[in-house]
């Protein structure tokens, strides 16, 4: 059992502003959006960061893009565009370490980030 934030979130034993669920990923609203429209979509298998990537969870974290897909239309910012975003290790930025997909919209992004 993960004592992690987004592990608890997964088995629901903290709150969260669910969007969209499978049997492998959960998107819930970010609790500090950063942009007019961001969410994250997590694994719901505790996978810590890109660098724990192999072939074994390959298509659990191919699933986050179709969880961005459809949360992108859900949202009606499918064609309007969106940014995904994983962050690794300290360099990143990363601050908890369950891998998540930031997907952020409502805004025009500039290239390349900063
Ligand atoms: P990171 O910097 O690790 O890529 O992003 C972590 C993200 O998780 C941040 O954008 C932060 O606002 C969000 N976050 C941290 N704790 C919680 C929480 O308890 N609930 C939700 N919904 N988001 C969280
Ligand atoms: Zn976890």
């Amino acid at each position: 059992m993960e004592n992690c934030i987004f592990c608890k979130i997964a088995r629901g034993e903290i709150p969260a502003e669910v969007v969209w669920k499978d049997e492998h990923v959960l998107v819930f609203k970010d609790i500090h959006p950063a942009t007019p429209k961001h969410f994250l979509a997590i694994p719901l298998e505790h996978i810590p960061t890109v660098n724990d990537a192999d072939a074994n969870n390959a298509a659990i974290l191919g699933r986050l893009f179709v969880a961005a897909a459809e949360t992108a239309k859900k949202f009606g910012f499918a064609e309007s565009g969106y940014r995904c975003v994983v962050n690794c290790n300290r360099d990143a930025g990363q601050e908890l370490f369950h891998l998540h997909m930031h997907i952020m919209a409502g805004k025009k992004f500039g290239w390349p980030p900063g």
